[in-house]
């Protein structure tokens, strides 16, 4: 920073002051006491003129001096980035009020973070998994790749859906339109769950987990895409399900993704049937072990995570 500038010219100007305050002392002295000489009085004249004069430019010389520091001191104290908030450095009792040294960490830290947050920023937009395409000065080459998995035709929706609906006997999926939304999947696995899959294109965009007995319809008979369940155990369920939405995503590949997380959902066939795989019991807190690896499928409770 240039703080160390503006400290060496605040030095410079101090002891440009002290030499301008001898000089003029000196101008003084030399006014008060004269010449001490014993020769003629037209020589002493000349003498002491000259010696005035000599004194005096001497003083012209150290002010301009000071004058030329304090201009160029000026000049900084105008760029201070903080406006007005930088008179706060003028309070004479830093002591008692320290804000401006406070003002200059935060300073200090409010930098630091916008730093960080352009180096992460960076970071993030080089990674794949975005689900949206932020258009941040990407190249040509790299908007080729851009995502059309949200803008997939329905008929190829269904076509892909059907296939799903194939893959294992105890489960179903059925494709609702609501008006003004994209397709819905009505999901249900053995007699376990029924799901709500909301889809734009084939990206999953909400899953809701209920229990296959509570009801999946509001009152005028329209599929109800909000409601949680009722029970703990399908309400962790729906957190877990999002986790796997989002860990599942691949917006290059967005039938492989529906399969794999299709595939995930399936596994809870047997939540209230299969044990623990770490802690062998059923029950943990009242909750079957609702949490199956997203890679292995394991069967564990939540609490039993590693
Ligand atoms: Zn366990």
């Amino acid at each position: 920073m240039a703080d160390g500038s503006n400290l060496d010219t605040i030095n410079a100007a101090l002891s440009a002051t002290q030499k301008l305050r001898a000089s003029v002392t000196r101008v003084f002295t030399h006014l008060k006491d004269g010449v001490k000489s014993t020769k003629g009085e037209v020589t002493k004249e000349g003498v002491f003129v000259s010696e005035l004069k000599k004194g005096l430019s001497g003083v012209n010389d150290d002010f301009s001096e000071l004058e030329k520091l304090t201009s160029s001191l000026q000049k900084f104290t105008d760029t201070i980035p903080m406006g007005n908030s930088g008179l706060l450095s003028l309070d004479p009792v830093q002591d008692k009020t320290p804000l401006y040294t406070q003002l200059l960490q935060s300073y200090k830290w409010s930098s630091k973070v916008q730093t960080h947050s352009s180096l992460a920023s960076s970071m993030l937009t080089q990674n794949s998994l975005k689900r949206t395409t932020v258009a941040t000065g990407l190249s040509a080459k790299r908007k080729k790749l851009t995502p059309t998995s949200h803008a997939v035709p329905s008929h190829l929706v269904d076509a892909i859906v059907a296939n799903l609906d194939r893959l294992f006997n105890d489960m179903s999926i059925t494709v609702n339109r609501p008006k003004g939304a994209g397709a819905v999947l009505q999901v249900t696995v053995g007699r376990t769950l029924s799901a709500i899959v909301v889809l734009r294109g084939l990206l999953i965009e909400r899953v809701v987990v209920r229990g296959y007995h509570e009801n999946s319809h509001k009152d005028d008979g329209q599929l109800d895409l909000w409601t949680p369940s009722r029970y703990q155990v399908f309400q962790k369920l729906t957190d877990h399900a999002m986790a796997a939405m989002l860990h599942y995503h691949l917006p290059h590949l967005p039938e492989i993704a529906i399969k794999s997380f299709m595939t995930w959902l399936h596994s809870y066939t047997t939540l209230f049937s299969t044990p623990c795989h770490r802690c062998g019991k059923y029950l943990n807190n009242n909750l079957p072990p609702t949490w199956r690896d997203f890679r292995t499928l394991d069967v564990t409770h939540d609490n039993c995570r590693q």
